[in-house]
């Protein structure tokens, strides 16, 4: 028996955000688009395309069967560029008791995978609850740290989320999803040291013993969740991959805000695609000088060791610089992002050759 397990002794501590009385003051944005399972409304200052709102519904519903986590109720999501006057002063984005999200675009990911674990109970103690939401981010985790350093944190500012983040992956990955689970259920809201008594409860092990397994057996780096999920290959044509699209983000080929990368990105509409590349050599991308393109290598393995990132991760950006277009690329298969600034519907061009 653990001391901390039972200390919310409140049961509407233990409630779902659907249990929840809907409380929240939402502000009057119109709803824009809606889904299965989530209503976006989003502010002018903003965009969705329509390929994203359905982006979104599939990574909801990714996430839940990940956590088997049955959804119950739609999320309401305010989407803005900038959250302030509806989170609190530090925060940069938030999910209210009763589940509604106020979110830019680069954070809605994280916030909408709290909204899924808010299924099991409408929060935890702050390194698992953040560690759980980061660990469903879009980009790659790679920050081994040392757990000891931020479980018992007693507010969200003082998780090292990064680090949180892979350690909760390794929990899911490693061990599966009941004792998270449980973990999650039972670890007081405010941290502390009761949660190493909920995780030692949950996994049943002493967690010095959990954080040294951690240490020796976590990846250097997690792939993304869903890193090329949902995405069509483009064949190449006597070598060369044209691709040749319209650009209108009210079609649902078309997604944005694009946010795989820091917010730079935010004001970007794109279109993906996956290219099987079966010659390792040098590759030139040929595309107009106001698209911009980010490749990333898809990978069946998502745990990497330092050794196997450093020769098999692969994320970069396509320089828009002339003259300096072309890039490595080993045997595997790619995604593809082509950005453009969102805009009234166009047309894009892309094309990909290897070099002799
Ligand atoms: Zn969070």
């Amino acid at each position: 028996m653990t001391a901390g397990a039972c200390a919310d002794e409140d049961p509407n501590l233990l409630a779902q955000c659907a249990d929840h009385e809907a409380l929240t003051i939402v502000p009057d944005i119109p709803l824009t688009a809606s889904t299965e399972h989530i209503e976006f409304h989003v502010d002018d200052t903003t965009f969705l395309c329509a390929g994203s709102v359905i982006d979104y519904e599939r990574f909801v519903q990714y996430s839940a069967a990940v956590l088997d986590v049955e959804l119950v109720q739609r999320v309401p999501v305010y989407l803005f560029r900038d959250v302030k006057g509806y989170c609190s002063e530090t925060a940069a984005a938030c999910v209210t008791p009763d589940g509604t999200v106020f979110t830019s675009p680069i954070a809605a990911a994280h916030e909408l995978a709290h909204t899924v674990s808010c299924g099991w109970r409408s929060g935890t103690s702050p390194a698992l609850s953040e560690g759980l939401a980061v660990s469903f981010e879009l980009t790659p985790s790679q920050s081994p740290t040392d757990p000891r350093e931020f479980i018992t944190a007693e507010r969200a500012a003082d998780v090292d989320y990064a680090g949180a983040g892979h350690f909760v992956r390794w929990l899911l990955e490693f061990h599966g999803v009941a004792p998270l689970r449980e973990a999650f259920l039972t670890s007081p809201r405010g941290g502390g040291d009761a949660v190493l008594d909920a995780l030692e409860a949950a996994y049943g092990q002493d967690p010095e013993s959990l954080f040294a397994e951690y240490e020796a057996s976590a990846p250097y780096l997690w792939v993304p969740h869903r890193q090329c999920a949902d995405l069509e290959r483009l064949e190449p044509t006597a070598g060369v991959w044209a691709f040749a699209a319209t650009f209108d983000c009210e079609d649902p080929a078309t997604l944005g805000p694009w946010v795989r990368a820091f917010s730079a990105y935010s004001d970007s509409m794109y279109q993906s695609f996956l290219i099987d590349v079966d010659t390792p050599g040098t590759y030139t991308f040929e595309r107009e000088s106001d698209t911009e393109v980010w490749v990333e290598r898809c990978l069946d393995d998502v745990a990497l060791s330092e050794e196997d990132a450093s020769s098999m991760w692969h994320k970069e950006p396509v320089s828009p610089l002339p003259g300096a277009m072309d890039v490595d690329l080993a045997a595997g298969i790619y995604r593809v992002d082509v950005l453009r600034k969102h805009a009234p519907p166009h047309e894009v061009a892309l094309r990909i050759e290897r070099k002799p």
